[in-house]
């Protein structure tokens, strides 16, 4: 029995990784921080019915020991780097926190895993934010970047430590660049998740309207489940290689918003609302990833429409508000 060690397991994409590991048969450890509300922080793996088969244990990305520690004692065949400060927006507010965590926090994993095993596999969340101001559209492997928030720039630091590792110390680290990726568990700040929550209250009148930022940027949507398997898909090659993990069809917010109220018999005018306060610093205008690397080399394919998503999200949402 293969042994995978999730740092981030309590998020989106650690819960649905957990799902899938447990189904090919893993050991699942999942990393988790402390903290007073852990009785909650839970809610993705207990949602998904894994949180009883998966074992979770206490340590931080800032504190090298717990994760040294943990790698030492559980001796994972397979690493994935999940855990970050995920929300571009909270990283203009909290930039030094997420250059410590979602930057240094994967140089502090990296340092883990070489020192206590260094021929665990390593996957490391990068996100197509670093593409920020694109240079070439569609966004590949080889398409320079241009990071325009402190969450991308400290995603680029560490991308390119997990280059690093590899080159200076022939680890199996791998860099996984997944375009944005959406679920009924996906975070509630997340602008996907902020309209299917509303367009659920909408329908339930328990409120009338729903305020965003931006409306006209593009960005390239998949669905997690089909995401994790590619993280999985890129540990289990020879060769240790960093790949773009997108569908290859890039929508605005306005078109995702429209598919949202039309799944709920909706029309999106009556409801929307935009403020400017709710736009960014610096905006990442359009992401649209090329997965031709991923589908080649890995055989993976994005599964889930935009369309499929939006709707799978609201009912997931009413199906909650409902309770
Ligand atoms: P989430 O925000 O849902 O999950 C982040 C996880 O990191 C949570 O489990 C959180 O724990 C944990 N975490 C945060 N800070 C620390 C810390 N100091 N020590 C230990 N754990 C910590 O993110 P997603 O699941 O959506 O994304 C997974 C990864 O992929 C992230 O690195 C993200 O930046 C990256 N990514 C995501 C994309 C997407 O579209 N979803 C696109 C590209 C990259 P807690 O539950 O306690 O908050
Ligand atoms: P990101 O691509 O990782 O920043 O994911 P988000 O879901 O947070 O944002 C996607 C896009 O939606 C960005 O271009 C935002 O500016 C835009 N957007 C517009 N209104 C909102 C909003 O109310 N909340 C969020 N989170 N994003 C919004």
């Amino acid at each position: 029995m293969k042994t995978a060690l999730i740092t981030g397991i309590t998020g989106q994409d650690g819960a649905y990784l957990s799902e899938f590991l447990l189904g090919k048969g893993y050991r699942v450890i999942g990393l988790m921080r402390r903290s007073a509300s852990s009785d909650v922080i839970g809610e993705r793996l207990r949602w998904l019915g894994v949180i009883d088969r998966v074992q979770l244990v206490e340590g931080n990305l800032t504190d090298l020991g717990s994760l040294i520690r943990t790698v030492q004692t559980y001796e994972p065949d397979e690493v994935y780097h999940l855990a970050a400060q995920s929300f571009v927006a909270t990283s203009w507010q909290q930039p030094s926190l997420t250059g410590l965590v979602t930057g240094l926090g994967a140089v502090t994993m990296l340092e883990a895993v070489r020192i206590a095993r260094p021929q665990a596999r390593f996957y490391q969340a990068s996100s197509s934010e670093m593409f920020g101001k694109v240079q070439a559209i569609p966004q590949s492997e080889t398409t320079p970047f241009y990071p325009r928030s402190p969450y991308a720039a400290a995603k680029l630091y560490a991308h390119w430590m997990t280059v690093n590792y590899r080159e200076s110390f022939g680890m199996h680290a791998s860099s996984g660049i997944l375009f944005n990726h959406e679920s009924p568990l996906r975070g509630i700040e997340f602008v996907t998740r902020r309209i299917t929550d509303a367009v659920a209250r909408i329908k339930l009148g328990l409120t009338d309207h729903l305020t965003l930022g931006n409306v006209e940027a593009k960005r390239d949507w998949g669905h997690a489940r089909d995401y994790v398997q590619a993280m999985w898909m890129m540990l289990q090659q020879d060769e240790a290689d960093d790949y773009v993990i997108a569908t290859g069809r890039t929508m605005r917010v306005a078109d995702f918003c429209e598919m949202a109220f039309a799944a709920a018999g909706l029309s999106m005018a009556d409801h929307i609302r935009t403020d400017q306060a709710l736009m960014r610093p610096a905006e990442v205008e359009l992401l649209l990833g090329d997965p031709s690397k991923a589908e080649r080399k890995l055989g993976w394919k994005a599964t889930v429409t935009l369309e499929q998503l939006a709707a799978e999200m609201v009912e997931a949402d009413l199906a909650r508000l409902s309770r």
